[in-house]
């Protein structure tokens, strides 16, 4: 049984810390011990998650040592890992021999146990659906102490309630992954600016049968008639003979910049970043730029800069993503309803819309529609209003992104996942009567029952 250490820990938006006792053991087989703890323990990766859902002060398992490649089969595409395997590693094993994986988050810094736990989606959400759909089979060790395997077909319900299940059900140890093929280490991109809400979900529109990915960038500093403008960018893989470069040519990503320190809050201010999205919003026009680009710059743009969420301060800050089924009016009255905010002094500092497709899964943020995600920072002011947002979002039928949340009650909770927070709790209770494993977001979600 490895040793304890007593850490303070937080997710990516540095809101909430805690001092939690940590493990971070060396072999699979040591997972098992963790089981007879006194007291609830939890999983988790990298924490890149934003908010609490992989802290608990009384025991987190780090899986991050558990990251051994167990089978690759390059004629077929199928990889089978540990847990605590990064995309990183994967894409940097799997891209030079022709394949990618199907669906990929904007950090390559998450391990695939993490990724399966909050079924994260890609740019391409509304062609490939999201992670779990492109897992074959998972095992897991349970809360009664016995390793399953489960896939679609069996332990189904293990399976889909894992796939976005926050950790609930047990520890991932592995997991089995279809990959998609690739013939280049390129992508033909075609980016442009539109003026208005309206013009992006017309390009979303207009784009989506024919590329593979698709992500729109909103001005969120931008006032009265400008609400909504931004940039709009959809990306194709290509081969060789259209000019993409070679599988044999592809270079892992490496950290260009690092921030080293967290840097005083008011660094990023409404000022500087009103100025940061002006000069972004100009940096293209209406004319559509075609151009050749590199996974890492299409795919990761932001791991360039190592530790930039320091940029944000000690405080930190919450990234909020929310989505509205079928209804891009609902957006557009959100940008609305943001934007009566900016008198309060609230600013979101970035604003990024994806078009979704329904997802599958018990517990799953992704349906048919527009997800927009912001990035405010951890003031009393926000912390005060993101309640009034989550109302507001509850009200006209979106919910929010649990992988990005730290702020949602459990009644907003329920209102947004309706009938599939009900059945997911229900089978997550049955599967763990005695409550091992939670985290201060199931404390805060109210998701377990304690005798
Ligand atoms: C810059 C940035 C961009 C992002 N972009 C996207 C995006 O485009 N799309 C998207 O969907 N998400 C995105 N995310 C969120 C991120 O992809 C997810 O939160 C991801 O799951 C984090 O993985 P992790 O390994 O760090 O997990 P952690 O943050 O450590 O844990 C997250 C959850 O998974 C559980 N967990 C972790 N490992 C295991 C395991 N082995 N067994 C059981 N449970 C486990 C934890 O208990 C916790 O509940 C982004 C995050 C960042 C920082």
């Amino acid at each position: 049984m490895p040793e304890s250490k007593q850490q303070t820990l937080y997710g990516w938006g540095h809101a909430p810390l805690a001092e939690c006792r940590t493990w971070r053991p060396e072999k699979q087989r040591e997972l098992a011990h963790f089981i007879n703890q006194e007291g609830p323990v939890l999983a988790r990766g990298l924490g890149r998650s934003y908010g609490d859902s992989s802290l608990q002060p009384n025991g987190v398992i780090l899986t991050e040592r558990l990251n051994h490649l167990i089978d690759f089969d390059s004629n077929r595409g199928m990889v089978r890992v540990q847990a605590g395997v990064t995309l990183k590693e994967l894409m940097d094993i799997t891209i030079p021999r022709g394949w990618i994986p199907a669906a990929i988050p904007g950090t390559c810094h998450v391990t695939l146990g993490g990724a399966f736990a909050c079924n994260v989606h890609g740019k391409n959400q509304y062609r490939e659906g999201d992670f779990a759909e492109h897992v074959q089979s998972i095992r897991l060790l349970l809360p009664s102490g016995e390793s399953v395997d489960c896939s679609t077909t069996h332990n189904r319900e293990i399976f889909w309630t894992t796939a976005g299940g926050m950790g609930m059900t047990g520890i991932i140890e592995e997991l089995t992954l279809k990959l998609k093929p690739i013939s280049s280490s390129s992508l033909s991109s075609t980016t442009y600016s539109v003026e208005t809400l309206e013009d992006m979900v017309g390009a979303f529109e207009e784009y989506r049968d024919s590329s593979d990915y698709m992500v729109g960038w909103i001005d969120h500093m931008a006032r009265g008639e400008d609400i909504g403008r931004g940039i709009f960018e959809a990306a194709t893989h290509i081969d060789t003979e259209s000019g993409g470069a070679p599988l044999s040519a592809y270079k892992p990503q490496k950290k260009g910049l690092n921030v080293p320190f967290f840097l005083p809050s008011f660094v990023l201010n409404r000022y500087s970043m009103a100025i940061y999205n002006k000069l972004r919003f100009r940096k293209y026009s209406a004319w559509r730029k075609t151009e050749t680009s590199g996974f890492g710059q299409f795919f990761h743009p932001l791991d360039r800069i190592g530790n930039w969420n320091r940029l944000y301060g000690k405080r930190g800050f919450f990234q909020y993503q929310c989505m509205f089924p079928d209804s891009p009016d609902v957006v557009a009255q959100m940008l609305t309803f943001l934007s009566a905010l900016h008198s309060k002094n609230l600013f979101s500092f970035l604003a990024v819309i994806k078009y979704h497709r329904r997802s599958k899964g018990l517990l799953t943020f992704s349906q048919a529609g527009y997800s927009i995600a912001l990035d405010f920072p951890n003031t009393a002011r926000v912390q005060a209003v993101l309640p009034q947002l989550n109302r507001w979002v509850a009200d006209n039928g979106g919910r929010v992104y649990l992988a990005k949340d730290a702020i949602l009650s459990a009644e907003h909770f329920r209102i947004m996942y309706g009938k599939a927070a009900t059945d997911w709790e229900s089978v997550i209770n049955q599967i763990d009567p005695n409550a091992k494993f939670t985290s201060l977001m199931s404390d805060r979600l109210e998701w377990k029952r304690r005798e």
